[in-house]
């Protein structure tokens, strides 16, 4: 299946470089015998671009992260650039990314693998074979409407404002996403928000559901107010199939549903803008976790959501179906095998390394 598909690779800081390493040995054999090779860049993002050029990310990386079919990043950041200004921090050149790309739709799976459903705070019971997508919109909502500040009142009291605004669009198109995503899950969305509470949530759950009338009739719909969805998910996790969200509860129920799995080591990510004429969206994949800078350089971080990220590229951006089930598979087989890196290291199982747990999920997608 040869593809002449542009993928740009922001490797980042810490151990972002050591993670892409393991997930470039998976796309390498992809290309070597299944013949799926993709155009493949490299660029400087974070810390290691402030070094090199002065900036975050150049106009440069930024022009090719455009053009790109798809962008992996690793994570950026760490003590080293700590002390500059806002303006010029490592994650400047990320929420850059971010921004010119319009990445709204962010989604977080939280999946449990059998072999890891102990290192779940919940019940063994309860998180075992967990399966769920939370759909967070990322560039609305009240991180970034207005008016926002700080101001002092005549009283000389100061009065911190923020505002909650969405407006049809944001809300449908994000809305489009869960539903399309559930399709291709367990065909079910629930729709979260404080419409009790908030006008913005009436104007959300108005849309969603008008939507879902007139087009997407077959997915089960329901609603759910904010807090309650956040006890149903440490009540009883497994009722979700996608949610979708706001911003703001998206940022808090997203971690929220992360810690059922375990650890920040095995969670991937994806962000994606909207579709062009030609039905291809711009889209950035990427672990959760940091840069780790506690363990950068020695061996020790966990490879595995950084491929899982890359397994999602190779679903949502190129559709490649059963190679996305093979990467999965590998992971599965790893863990099921008793390999762990110390993140998710339990007794009775076998420590690994950055690089020995690449080489085992390259073996295992080799099957
Ligand atoms: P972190 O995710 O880097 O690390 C938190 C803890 O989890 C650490 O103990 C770390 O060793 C461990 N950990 C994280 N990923 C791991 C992996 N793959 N394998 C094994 N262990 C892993 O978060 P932090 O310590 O809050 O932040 C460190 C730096 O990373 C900061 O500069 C921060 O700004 C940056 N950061 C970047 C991103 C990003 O690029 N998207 C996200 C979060 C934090």
């Amino acid at each position: 299946m040869p593809t002449n598909k542009k993928l740009l690779i922001l490797a980042g800081d810490g151990i972002g470089p050591e993670v892409m390493a393991q997930v470039k040995r998976v796309l390498e054999w992809f290309a070597k015998n299944q013949a799926l090779s993709f155009d493949t860049e490299d660029e400087l993002v974070g810390g290691c671009s402030i070094d090199k050029h002065g900036v975050p990310l150049t106009d440069a990386a930024m022009a090719k992260a455009m053009k790109a079919d798809a962008v992996l990043l690793g994570a950026v950041g760490g003590p080293k650039w700590d002390n500059l200004p806002f303006a010029q921090k490592p994650e400047r050149g990320l929420l850059r990314l971010r921004k010119d790309m319009e990445l709204f739709a962010n989604l977080r799976p939280a999946l449990v693998f059998d072999a890891l459903a102990d290192a779940s705070s919940l019940k063994r019971e309860l998180v075992a074979g967990l399966d769920i997508m939370i759909l967070r919109e990322l560039t609305g909502g009240v991180y970034f409407g207005s008016p926002r500040g700080i101001e002092t009142l005549p009283n000389g009291e100061r009065r911190g404002i923020n505002t909650q605004v969405y407006t049809t669009s944001e809300i449908v198109r994000v809305a489009r996403v869960a539903f399309e995503l559930a399709r291709k899950r367990g065909n079910k969305v629930c729709s979260v928000e404080k419409a009790n509470v908030m006008e913005s949530g009436v104007l959300w759950r108005e849309e969603v559901t008008s939507l879902h009338k007139a087009e997407y009739g077959d997915v089960e719909l329901s609603h759910m107010y904010a807090d309650n969805c956040a006890m149903q998910l440490v009540r009883q996790p497994k009722q979700f199939d996608v949610i979708v969200t706001d911003n703001l509860f998206g940022d808090l129920l997203s971690d929220c549903a992360a810690m059922l799995t375990g650890s920040l080591g095995m969670l991937p990510s994806a962000s994606l803008g909207a579709p062009d004429a030609t039905g291809r969206r711009k889209a950035l994949y990427e672990p959760v976790h940091g840069t780790a800078p506690d363990i950068a350089g020695k061996d020790l971080a966990n490879p595995l959501a950084a491929i899982l990220s890359m397994a999602m590229m190779l679903r949502y951006s190129f559709g490649l179906a059963e190679q996305t089930d093979r990467v999965e598979a590998a992971v599965r087989r790893v863990l099921a095998e008793g390999l762990r890196t110390g993140d998710i290291f339990q007794s009775g199982c076998r420590r690994v390394g950055t690089r020995e747990m690449g080489e085992a999920v390259v073996a295992a997608v080799r099957g």
